[in-house]
């Protein structure tokens, strides 16, 4: 029995916009950065248990179990609400569960015969490196799991160290670049990029980079320098790594960013023009 447990905010069993094939998506609580058009920000922070969503839940489904440090939830009663999410002072969540490597292979066993492959998301996963290790082993360890490829989607924010670690054990990595300039990465994110960058590369020179993404965001990356150093880098990349512009959606973010402004089809298709054959699909998400 292993003893390593990682925080899981939640498992997606099927999915078809997780990587190719269709794939079970593991969901990593906490990440690094903190976007501004972040859709899930309640998979930012980690609990601390201070008891605001306890006391804000309208129909008393939360209680702090303050042996075993964690919320219990009860889901007889709960409403859905989510009201327990837009009051937590640290973007957490009462919901994510602490699961063994052990918890997640029974998962995928149950539907190993529907899916091609893992997907490991987050938050950000690679904070949760170590556990990574033991659970990517695990899977290749099974035989009847052989089939499955493991894909890691990760912002990218980690030393190279990191990457080391679990690049055998791994298919490929999808990773994001939100800005060029570490200025502008700072506005979107609150954190500079310097790991990201060297990540990008080290990653595509490892042969392991399945997937670089730009979520546009007017006014902050798609200004014609930041298009055009991105564009230089995205050139530099193998030709085999899918590279997506996305555009950002409002939908779902915190309520301190909603004066961002979506990209509307000009300014997305002037940033295609830019990056010409080098990026070959839109996604919208
Ligand atoms: S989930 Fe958030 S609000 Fe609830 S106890 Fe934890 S930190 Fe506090
Ligand atoms: S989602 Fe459930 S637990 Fe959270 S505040 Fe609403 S009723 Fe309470």
């Amino acid at each position: 029995m292993n003893a390593l447990q990682a925080n899981i905010s939640g498992i997606i069993k099927s999915s078809v916009i997780d990587g190719p094939g269709n794939r079970m998506v593991i969901f990593f609580q906490a990440c690094n950065l903190n976007c501004m058009y972040c859709h899930n920000s309640h998979t930012i922070g980690l609990c601390n248990l201070c008891g605001v969503c306890v006391q804000a839940c309208p129909t008393q489904s939360l209680k702090i179990d303050t042996a075993n440090k964690r919320i219990i939830h009860d889901t007889e009663t709960c409403v859905h609400c989510d009201t327990c999410i837009k009051v937590c002072p640290e973007n957490s969540s009462p919901f994510y569960k602490k699961m063994s490597v052990e918890n997640l292979i029974s998962e995928i066993l149950e539907v190993k015969d529907f899916i091609s492959g893992i997907t490991v998301s987050g938050g950000e996963v690679m904070l949760q490196a170590d556990f990574l290790v033991e659970f990517f082993t695990a899977i290749r360890k099974y035989p009847e799991l052989k089939h499955l490829s493991i894909l890691v989607d990760s912002n990218g924010n980690v030393g190279l160290d990191k990457w080391d670690k679990i690049l055998d054990l791994t298919d490929g990595f999808m990773i994001d670049i939100k800005a060029y300039s570490p200025q502008i990465h700072k506005q979107i994110t609150g954190f500079s990029n310097e790991k990201i960058l060297d990540s990008i590369q080290y990653l595509d020179k490892k042969g392991k980079l399945d997937e670089l993404r730009l979520v546009l965001v007017p006014d902050y990356n798609n200004g014609e320098d930041e298009i055009n150093k991105i564009s230089t880098l995205i050139n530099k990349l193998s030709p085999e790594v899918r590279k997506v512009l996305i555009k950002m959606r409002k939908h779902g973010i915190r309520k301190k960013y909603t004066s961002l402004k979506e990209p509307n089809p000009e300014e997305i298709r002037k940033v295609q023009n830019r990056f010409k054959e080098a990026v070959i699909s839109v996604f919208t998400i």
